[in-house]
């Protein structure tokens, strides 16, 4: 009785049904969204902590709102995935990227490789493979200079098909990143058995790395870890100098974060890779 008397007032909390309200408003024009032509893509550069050039840019989705300004993917993501749109705004972001670093090369800039996010629901599709093959060819873009982030928190679902997915990504030429790395199942025992390139280090360690020995210690495992796999490691959420120089002292081997640069739009980035290319 006590139960049920709570979940009554779980119910009937106007705080929770504004926030239903809200899911369920947002879920309703998240349909449509992207035939209306309000996804955008924004860029972030990932730079080399030795060379100090940019050697990536990670594309990361926006919701341009016609009322409600600019939506953070936070905000849609999460209902994205529940709800399968994911799948169609996935594909084109990763079409979007792609075409937009073709761009990039054939207006004379320093090749630079293109990173987007594939959330589960991608990865679950048997035909992955096959669409990331089509976008490739469709876009020009070698696979090269491509790279898909991928969580461990999905890959451990089915360990054994997510090898197989992840080796036939690889056969096309591709990259491939683990995304937010430390925060999951600190799948230790599978990370050898993951054909993945490179490690992201979640930004909650590095935004600690210069306060919190703890962190730190975090931060100098994973770099370890990362050396003796001889996997890329790259530091996400560099805010300050001093977390720039604890990293590259430690030989991680790329940063990206507000320090170096916040994620724009195309023309923003394109500014960027002049000066990059002119070095
Ligand atoms: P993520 O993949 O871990 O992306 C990094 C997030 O950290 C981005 O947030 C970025 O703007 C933010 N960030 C970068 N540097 C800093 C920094 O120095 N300090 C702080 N505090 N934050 C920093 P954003 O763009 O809001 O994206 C949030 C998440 O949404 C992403 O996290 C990713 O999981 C998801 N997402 C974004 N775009 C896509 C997409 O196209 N497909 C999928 N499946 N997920 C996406
Ligand atoms: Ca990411
Ligand atoms: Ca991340
Ligand atoms: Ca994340």
């Amino acid at each position: 009785a006590k139960q049920q008397g709570r979940s009554q007032h779980r119910f009937y909390s106007p705080e929770i049904n504004a926030r239903l309200q809200e899911r369920l408003t947002v879920e309703n024009e998240l349909r449509g969204a992207l035939e209306r032509g309000e996804m955008v893509v924004y860029y972030q550069p990932l730079i080399d902590l030795r060379s100090r050039q940019i050697t990536a840019v990670e594309a990361l989705v926006r919701w341009q709102h016609p009322t409600r300004g600019l939506i953070s993917p936070a905000k849609f993501i999460p209902i994205a995935e529940d709800n399968g749109l994911i799948i169609s705004i996935g594909e084109w972001v990763l079409r979007t990227a792609c075409e937009q670093n073709r761009t990039w090369q054939l207006a004379g800039m320093a090749p630079i490789r293109m990173s987007v996010n594939l959330s589960a629901r991608q990865f679950e599709k048997p035909n992955l493979v096959e669409i990331v093959k089509q976008i490739l060819q469709e876009t020009e873009l070698s696979a090269l200079y491509l790279e898909l982030e991928v969580t461990e928190s999905f890959l451990m679902g089915d360990v054994q098909r997510s090898i197989t997915t992840l080796k036939q990504l690889r056969e096309l030429g591709l990259w491939l990143a683990l995304d937010d790395f430390g925060t999951g199942y600190s799948s230790l025992n599978y990370l050898n058995r993951f054909p993945v390139n490179m490690l992201k280090i979640d930004q909650s360690f590095v935004q600690n790395v210069t306060s919190n020995s703890d962190s730190a210690a975090v931060t100098d495992a994973i770099i370890a870890l990362a050396k003796s796999l001889q996997l890329k490691i790259t530091a996400e959420g560099v805010e300050t100098q001093e977390q720039l120089e604890y990293l590259e002292q430690r030989g991680c081997h790329e940063g990206q974060g507000y320090y170096f640069g916040i994620p724009a739009p195309a023309e923003k980035i394109t500014e960027l890779l002049k000066l990059n290319s002119q070095q």
